[in-house]
């Protein structure tokens, strides 16, 4: 008699991951940029596209785009690992770096894609809670790390969602204290001034990512980038699977990373949004005093707490606004002016 075949109890309760679904007309829900590309832009890579080999692999590192990263950001292009959006490069570094029963120590609440692929490779994952004000006590992080002889700490720096940030020197102390590889999650840092990229190879326990999802606006071609010594370069150019970029998104990628200076006032113009909506939020908290708590952002997006989280949520999207609900908080992406405003009278109504 044949055997019913079962799945394994590591992924038997896992459900795909789902995006909110449906036809909304302010979508402040997944961080995305929302600028479009400039038309010019558009035209320099529909160029490129007309000439590619469809029928050729991928360059399997995707130099030019690890260069163009390099150019960009001014560090050396032999350090720089393209991924298949940086959540490819999450996967690959716990599976690379880890081995089964190691000790991974995560924050929370933090991106929750860290706990999701610890769990695939059967490694312990501890997560170290946050204060309420969601700021990271360092040394306990430390001690914690260093106690349970962990391998690897991931976070995020700017935090998605808490929208808060550790300076460079709180990030560097962690570093230096703890023999585990720290893996830094700078998908935000575009948005802010602490990146640790030009030290990425002083360390030789540190990985740095960064996304273009977010500041660069390619949410849809899905690539990211692991900045890090040699040795931990190469180790992580061994493990990922060969052709994980595929050559429209190399070629799309290296052209707006060349394109600096509209990346740059693309990332103006997406603060300023955010210092917008973070003032009118303080408005409105003025005339509704005590309503919710607004957490100070560094990020393109703001980060509040209210007890009625979820109510809100939901009236919200009848109103055709998606945000991010998590627990008692709410977390929404900064977008075009007119959108941020229109989410304000919505609140203001709502609340
Ligand atoms: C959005 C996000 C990513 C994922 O970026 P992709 O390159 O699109 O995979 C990684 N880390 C954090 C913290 C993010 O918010």
């Amino acid at each position: 008699m044949k055997i019913l075949y079962q799945l394994n109890s590591k992924i038997k309760d896992l459900k795909p991951y789902e995006p909110l679904k449906g036809d909304f007309r302010i979508r402040l829900d997944a961080n995305e940029s929302f600028l479009s590309l400039p038309t010019n832009v558009m035209t320099e890579i529909l160029d490129t596209l007309v000439q590619t080999d469809f029928n050729r692999y991928p360059d399997s590192l995707a130099l030019n785009s690890c260069r163009a990263f390099a150019a960009y950001y001014g560090v050396n292009p032999e350090l720089v690992t393209a991924g298949n959006g940086s959540d490819e490069l999450i996967s690959v570094l716990i599976s690379t770096f880890l081995m089964k029963g190691d000790t991974v120590v995560t924050l929370s609440p933090d991106f929750t894609m860290y706990r999701f692929y610890s769990s695939l490779v059967e490694v312990r994952c501890i997560e170290v809670v946050k204060k309420s004000n969601f700021t990271v006590d360092v040394d306990e992080l430390i001690t914690v790390v260093n106690q349970t002889s962990a391998k690897m700490i991931l976070f995020s720096n700017p935090c998605n969602p808490t929208s808060l940030g550790l300076t460079r020197e709180e990030v560097r102390k962690i570093i230096n204290s703890v023999s585990a590889l720290v893996v830094l999650d700078e998908a935000y840092m575009d948005f802010w001034d602490q990146s640790l990229l030009q030290e990425a190879d002083q360390y030789d326990n540190l990985v740095i990512l960064r996304t273009c999802s977010k500041a660069i606006g390619l949410a849809a071609l899905r690539i990211g980038f692991a900045v890090a010594n040699e040795t931990i370069t190469s180790a992580i150019r061994a493990v990922k699977s060969p052709y994980n970029v595929n050559t429209l998104t190399q070629s799309a990628a290296s052209v707006i990373l060349s394109n600096s200076e509209i990346l740059k006032e693309a990332s103006n113009q997406i603060v300023c949004s955010r210092i917008l909506l973070s003032q009118q939020l303080e408005n409105l908290l003025k005339r509704k005093p005590n309503r919710f708590v607004l957490f100070p952002s560094c990020t393109n997006f703001v980060f509040l707490r209210l007890n009625d989280a979820k109510s809100v949520y939901e009236q919200l999207l009848l109103k055709g606004i998606a945000v991010r609900f998590m627990g008692d908080c709410l977390r929404i992406t900064a977008g075009a002016p007119q959108e941020n405003t229109e989410l304000i009278t919505a609140l203001e109504q709502i609340l």
